[in-house]
């Protein structure tokens, strides 16, 4: 090498240097053609996608070649660690078909291009084997729109980070909206600081970032006295803040895509409170998916518990029993529920798999609300788990499923599925009763619930007056109809959302909660929203999209006896609800069509006690619509009370004669109270 013309000799070198980088391109494509020759012969068998074995193997040997070559044996694992991660999602996605079939998606993620949450769901969509186009947006809510209204496939969203802990409101998106997992991912964040001048950390003034890197890299601000930090919309934004500004007091906490974008010098590539920084993502999409048993999998679901002593941990107990590794826990406010929680699970395993079946079906009755948000690919595990994914993915195999036997006790895969209808509502399956609260209330068991309130809200005063009289004679729930069920289109049809709004600011003012009844699917969220119990009237029994609907939200719901159903329709129609997920009905007993005219239906109190023996659901009657007839109510709630039931509904009205609807069944308050005073005199 001569020394007149160094110039020369480092464009050779450099172009040698080219070379070596293209041969290292060329060398993972064919490592990749590879690994595709190896999923097509993994696609003819059972045999596990992930092979955590071969995997460390195949690192063990890189890294002692690496190190008899002089190289750094870390270096080389982080390097062969990413390589196989690629590998194996490339083989998943070719399972799952995707593979060849050129998939192009719409991705909406939050931020600005070159953000970590768009270069992660870039990360995702490669790793798919799909084309993507992505669309940043500037709020959560905008992503989550987009991907409701149809205007992109998936929304990827950041869902919990290794410093700075779960993110919310994307559980909260989670728990409201009706979308699921249909992948995760696990992005790498390389926290750059950057600046206009190559400066020392302490001639800096400034520093911009998202509040979330900025909490990410608390300790090396805090190490800067001179330096604030300033929140800022995105990572990307203060990128280009600092490029604008030209003030080289000032920086940007980003991506190093984004500082190189703006032409800024890297001061520090990692300025993160932890060597190894990494954020989860999940990817929603408005259907779920399903995936192949060979590839390691996740479940995501949200529960609540039941109001009994160590009921989350016979939940989590029931995952374990199983054999379901759990590999997340987080709990949730519960809304409008002060001091209560919801619980967000995530476990190894695929409800394609009989056994993790199982293990939800005995969660769902064990739960008094569950919802499964999504089961995928899993990419974020850690390292030890790997190996417990392996027995499971084999079990699969149809061979080896009989051998697979449930934990004694619990449901086995012939058992009560075959011939009822029902299963969840089964006492067989749950012998304990169902105990329901509501605030403070508990409906069910051994206690007696009062339900009370005219049939339909008519007016503020109407309203007012009935909660604080009914709650002075000592009533526990407010009722009242406010869209309203009628026999004739021209009667009166409730005053709806407005009725709604009278009636929670009623039941509040008396400090009762209150039930209303729920006609349409459009109606649920609206009434879930401000209702503690949702009621689902007579001629709704079997509108089985309606009990689908109300069996997604965590809401107790009143569902009553369908006017010529039988005791099996009844507790089959329970089942709609219990099987989305929601295990807090009550059954509510309102009479049934006979040939017998002198009473409006005939009131079956037998149901009561044929119930208290087939399920473990609360029982509530309701005397007003089971006679018609204001005289016979009393007697009947007494009746009632008598052979079990768990609550009575009670119809009220300050002025019955003047009633809009069913003034005929409806006590007047001395009416109401002398109800009341026999209930007490009767004894169980
Ligand atoms: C009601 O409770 O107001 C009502 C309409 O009842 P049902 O659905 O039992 O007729
Ligand atoms: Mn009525």
């Amino acid at each position: 090498m001569s020394n007149e013309n160094p110039n020369v000799a480092l464009k050779e070198l450099r172009q040698r240097l080219n070379q070596v980088d293209d041969d290292i391109v060329r060398f993972l494509a064919k490592r990749l053609e590879t690994v595709g020759l190896i999923a097509k012969e993994k696609a003819g068998s059972t045999q596990a996608i992930r092979d955590p074995e071969r995997e460390r193997e195949v690192l063990t040997r890189v890294e002692t070649l690496a190190q008899s070559l002089g190289l750094s044996a870390p270096l080389a694992r982080k390097i062969f660690s990413e390589i196989i991660s690629y590998s194996v999602s490339r083989q998943v996605a070719s399972l799952a078909g995707g593979e060849g079939a050129a998939t192009e998606v719409a991705v909406a993620y939050q931020g600005s291009p070159l953000t970590y949450n768009n270069l992660a769901a870039e990360q995702y969509v490669a790793s798919q084997g799909w084309g993507g186009r992505f669309v940043g947006l500037p709020t959560l809510k905008q992503v989550i729109d987009s991907l409701a209204s149809g205007a992109v496939d998936i929304a990827f969203l950041p869902i919990e980070n290794t410093v700075a802990g779960s993110i919310n409101q994307v559980y909260d998106v989670l728990r409201e909206q009706d979308l699921h997992i249909v992948g995760e991912e696990s992005y790498r964040v390389e926290l750059c600081l950057a600046a206009t001048a190559d400066v020392p950390a302490a001639a800096l003034r400034r520093i911009l970032s998202h509040p979330l890197a900025l909490d990410q890299c608390s300790a090396f601000v805090a190490a800067l006295p001179q330096a604030r930090a300033e929140p800022f919309l995105d990572t990307r934004e203060a990128m280009r803040a600092v490029a604008d500004a030209k003030d080289p007091t000032l920086a940007a906490i980003g991506t190093p895509e984004a500082a190189a974008a703006h032409e800024l010098h890297i001061l520090n590539r990692n300025v993160g409170n932890q060597d190894e920084i990494l954020m989860r993502y999940v990817a929603l999409a408005r259907s779920p998916v399903s995936v192949d048993v060979r590839v390691p999998c996740k479940t995501s679901l949200i529960l609540s518990t039941r109001h009994e002593k160590g009921a989350l941990l016979s939940c989590l107990h029931i995952l374990a029993e199983y054999g379901l590794s759990m590999t997340k826990l987080e709990s949730r406010p519960r809304p409008n529920r002060p001091w209560e929680y919801m619980f967000f699970i995530d476990f190894e395993g695929n409800v394609a798999q009989e056994r993790t079946a199982l293990a939800l079906d005995a969660l769902r009755s064990e739960a008094l609300y569950l919802k499964i948000l999504g089961c995928y690919s899993a990419r974020a595990t850690p390292a030890e788990a790997q190996s417990t994914t392996l027995p499971e993915a084999v079990e699969a195999a149809p061979v080896e499923a009989s051998s697979a036997a449930p934990p004694a006790g619990r449901p086995t895969p012939s058992a009560p599925r075959a011939s009822k209808h029902y299963r969840l509502a089964d006492r067989a399956t749950h012998p304990e009763d169902t105990v329901i609260r509501v605030g403070s209330l508990l409906i069910g068991g051994t206690g007696f619930v009062v339900i009370a309130g005219p049939c339909s809200v008519e007016s503020e005063d109407q309203i007012n007056r009935t909660a604080l009289f009914v709650r002075e004679q000592g009533a526990h729930i407010l009722r009242g109809g406010v869209f309203k069920p009628r026999t004739g289109p021209y009667a009166f049809q409730g005053l709806g959302r407005d009725g709604l709004d009278l009636l929670a600011a009623a039941g509040k003012a008396a400090g009762l909660p209150i039930i209303t009844e729920v006609m349409t699917i459009d109606q649920v969220h609206l009434v879930a929203e401000k209702a503690d119990i949702l009621q689902i009237g007579a001629r709704n029994m079997q509108n089985f999209p309606l009990l689908s609907a109300v069996g997604k939200v965590d809401r107790p719901v009143l569902l009553k006896r369908g006017l010529s159903s039988t005791i099996e329709e009844w507790l089959a129609a329970a089942e709609y609800i219990l099987a989305q997920g929601n295990g807090q009905v009550i059954l509510c007993e309102r009479g049934i069509r006979t040939f017998e005219s002198a009473t409006r239906n005939t009131l079956d109190l037998s149901a009561v006690v044929v119930l208290r023996e087939r399920t473990h659901l609360p029982i509530v009657v309701d005397p007003s619509h089971g006679t018609g007839k204001r005289l016979y109510v009393a007697p009947m709630a007494w009746a009632a009370r008598a052979c079990g039931a768990h609550g009575v509904s009670i119809e009220v009205h300050p002025d019955p004669d003047k009633a809009l609807s069913d003034g005929d069944q409806s006590l007047d308050f001395p009416g109401f109270k002398s109800l009341m005073e026999g209930l007490s005199r009767v004894r169980v």
